[in-house]
């Protein structure tokens, strides 16, 4: 008898994306001339054509493969060394942060890369989770057997679960009690709340006293304009030694269906055996990486290269620039009907309270019956996210005018 795994039946169906889809579909059903004014401003993907650098940079490289001199079969699993240095050196070096080439490992996502570190953590530790939050990181636990079930709120036991709210900024503090594993992701998804320096010492302080590991999901780093805000954990110091950082060329250069993403994993950072021996990750990342991966494409390698080059980051400025002019427009649209904003200055989603008391799911529907607007409902991404909602940038500028039109339009 083949048996499956258990912990899988303990994951709610995975309710959020999938009911918005049920929800718009019934909309447009009922209401086909509606259903072709519909803006969606639901799922975190982005919208803008991928940069002309990378594109450039990938015809090329496939032009080579059409070559015997230039065709490239299997690559190193850990990503090429040109693109490794060139993360580890634009992205940190030159920030003056201490990241060697072979600290970073090139994967096709932070998404995969969010669910395979457990591979290499103990099925013991106890793990936090701020409340809302990007919900891969919950999900990935269920399946790996590090929880309990989940109580009618959803929450699993065996989870800490960090409640972030307006009260504390939507950046939760270190918790009293001790935790082993913590999840950060600033800016964050959902909330575009960005932990300040101080914040950030906080955790890394914490994990330093309690050898916790702290793992940082940088995927929207590159929207952070405020130069006092950190872009990534390692200029924290102490971070070398209790924090893995995700990082993705998906928000930044457009590759969300591209794919590539990278981690980087100090080889000052160390967990315990079993029998209390401090042993460093990194060696066991690497097995793990290249055993199950065997690396992301060639042209793609290129193209995600081509992003640190003079045309490439001005092409990337000019995307942030375009998504953040976005979420201002987003942001005054929901100021200016009187509801309480965040986010939205160093990250691209834009976080609003509800109006009149509705519900989360309540001002989904009203947004779309009335706007023809596809919002995220706050309470898919935990209960704290109740009487909440999120508005993503991610758009053209006239769908975003659009959206900030219909908004002010409804009596609220
Ligand atoms: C979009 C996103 C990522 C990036 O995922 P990829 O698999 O690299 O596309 C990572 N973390 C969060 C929180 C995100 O919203």
């Amino acid at each position: 008898m083949a048996y499956l795994n258990d912990h899988y039946l303990k994951l709610k169906a995975g309710y959020l994306f999938p009911e918005i889809g049920r929800r718009v579909k019934a909309f447009g059903d009922a209401n086909p001339d509606a259903a072709k004014r519909i803006i969606r401003c639901g799922i975190g993907d982005v919208t803008e054509p991928l940069p002309e650098a990378v594109r450039t940079a990938m015809h090329r490289a496939i032009d080579e493969m059409g070559t015997r001199e230039g065709f490239h079969g299997y690559g190193p699993e850990q990503g090429y060394e040109w693109l490794r240095h060139a993360i580890a050196e634009h992205d940190f070096r030159a920030r003056g942060l201490e990241v060697a080439d072979d600290e970073v490992f090139v994967s096709d996502g932070s998404k995969c890369d969010c669910g395979n570190i457990l591979d290499i953590l103990g099925g013991d530790n106890r793990i936090a989770i701020t409340d809302p939050v990007y919900p891969v990181y919950v999900d990935t636990n269920v399946m790996a057997g590090h929880t309990g079930d989940a109580d009618a709120s959803g929450a699993y036991g065996g989870i800490t679960y960090l409640r972030c709210s307006a009260e504390n900024g939507f950046v939760a503090a270190p918790p009293a009690e001790v935790v082993d594993v913590i999840y950060l992701c600033f800016p964050n998804n959902p909330t575009g709340a960005v932990a300040t320096r101080e914040q950030l010492t906080a955790w890394v302080e914490y994990a330093l006293r309690h050898r916790s590991l702290i793992l940082f999901d940088a995927a929207y780093e590159a929207y952070i304009s405020d130069p006092s805000l950190p872009r990534s954990i390692y200029e924290i110091p102490g971070a070398r030694e209790v924090a893995i950082e995700f990082r993705s060329f998906s928000k930044n250069g457009g590759f969300t269906g591209t794919r590539c993403a990278c981690i980087v994993v100090p080889k000052t950072l160390l967990a315990s055996t079993r029998s209390g021996e401090q042993l460093p990750l990194h060696p066991l990342w690497a097995r793990r990486h290249t055993t199950k991966f065997n690396g992301v494409s060639y042209p793609v390698q290129r193209g995600a290269e081509a992003l640190y080059t003079p045309e490439g980051k001005a092409q990337v400025a000019a995307l942030i620039a375009h998504y953040m002019g976005n979420a201002a427009i987003l942001r005054d649209a929901a100021t200016a009907i009187g509801l309480r904003v965040y986010g939205g200055v160093n990250a691209p989603y834009i976080w609003c309270s509800t109006p009149a008391g509705l519900t989360s799911w309540e001002m989904f529907d009203r947004m779309l019956g009335e706007a023809n607007v596809v919002i995220t409902p706050g309470s898919g991404f935990g209960s704290a996210g109740e009487g909440y909602f999120r508005i993503s940038a991610f758009n053209s500028r006239a769908n975003a005018e659009e959206v900030a039109r219909r908004i002010k339009a409804i009596a609220w």
